[in-house]
């Protein structure tokens, strides 16, 4: 059964793995037997982590670009597959959030996070999906969030951008999953990382949460692991344009 979950002898991308979510599934992928390709914006933050991954003994790449630039990713893409493997599986993770009241925001940071947490999806999804469908199979996995469902004050932009992968999600399973491609999304709920330091930080956000949440807590990174290898794995290979939530129930409940 558990062959089902096997990824060994597949290579990962996962954008945006210096750190918090994408470190973790990063590392979930590698514990699961996939070759790795970590990502951030600059070699000095990367290198330091894929000596981590290599000192526990696994088989770990860093390339470095930045997720927002298309002839980035492109020459990114290229050299990954040129000079390690083809990608068999692309976890879309990297994003950021800049909160602040709608109507006070500025154009740069709506700008900002729909460029780091929309575009990027469609950038690497494209560069890396169309070499999926030449060989007529692949796993793609963007992140999603509860605010693909909700709203929330003082996160509009944030709101947007991960509602927009979410159809970005649907469509990208329409065109590509003829071609053998699944194309799904994985939605964490409020999970402790550096992105949501300054709200666990808050004892008013904090208190919410607990009490909004039916879980009753904040996630860990690593409760997202089993998901994401799931929607990596063959486990998976019916399910397309899904988007899996783990969020301790918050979306069940009002
Ligand atoms: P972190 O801020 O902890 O990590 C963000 C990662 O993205 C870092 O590795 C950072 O690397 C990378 N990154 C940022 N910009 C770029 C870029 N332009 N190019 C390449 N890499 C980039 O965030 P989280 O781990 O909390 O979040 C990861 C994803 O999960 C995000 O998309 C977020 O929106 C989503 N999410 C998070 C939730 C949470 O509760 N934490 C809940 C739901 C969704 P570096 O700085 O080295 O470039």
């Amino acid at each position: 059964m558990l062959d089902l979950f096997d990824v060994s002898g597949r290579t990962a991308l996962i954008t945006g793995s210096t750190r918090g979510i994408g470190r973790t599934i990063a590392s979930g992928l590698a514990r699961a037997g996939a070759t790795v390709v970590l990502n951030g914006r600059l070699d000095e933050g990367l290198a330091p982590v894929v000596e981590a991954f290599r000192a526990d003994g696994h088989a770990a790449h860093g390339v470095a670009f930045d997720v927002t630039s298309p002839e980035g990713v492109e020459a990114a893409v290229a050299r990954i597959e040129r000079e390690i493997a083809p990608i068999d599986i692309l976890f879309n993770n990297a994003g950021v959030q800049i909160r602040g009241p709608l109507a006070t925001t500025p154009i740069e940071a709506w700008r900002t996070i729909i460029e780091h947490d929309l575009t990027s999806v469609f950038l690497v999804a494209q560069a890396v999906g169309s070499r999926m469908v030449g060989r007529g199979r692949g796993k793609i996995i963007n992140i999603c969030s509860i605010q693909s469902e909700l709203g929330r004050p003082t996160i509009a932009p944030y709101s947007a951008a991960k509602g927009g992968v979410r159809m970005l999600t649907k469509a990208m399973c329409a065109e590509w999953g003829p071609h053998g491609v699944q194309v799904n999304g994985l939605g964490p709920g409020y999970i402790a990382t550096p992105m949501t330091q300054a709200l666990r930080d808050d004892p008013e956000f904090d208190a919410w949460l607990r009490r909004r949440t039916p879980a009753g807590r904040w996630g860990e990174p690593d409760e997202l692991i089993g998901a994401a290898i799931f929607l990596a794995s063959p486990a998976s290979n019916y399910v397309n344009g899904h988007v899996l939530y783990v969020d301790g129930g918050l979306l069940a409940v009002v």
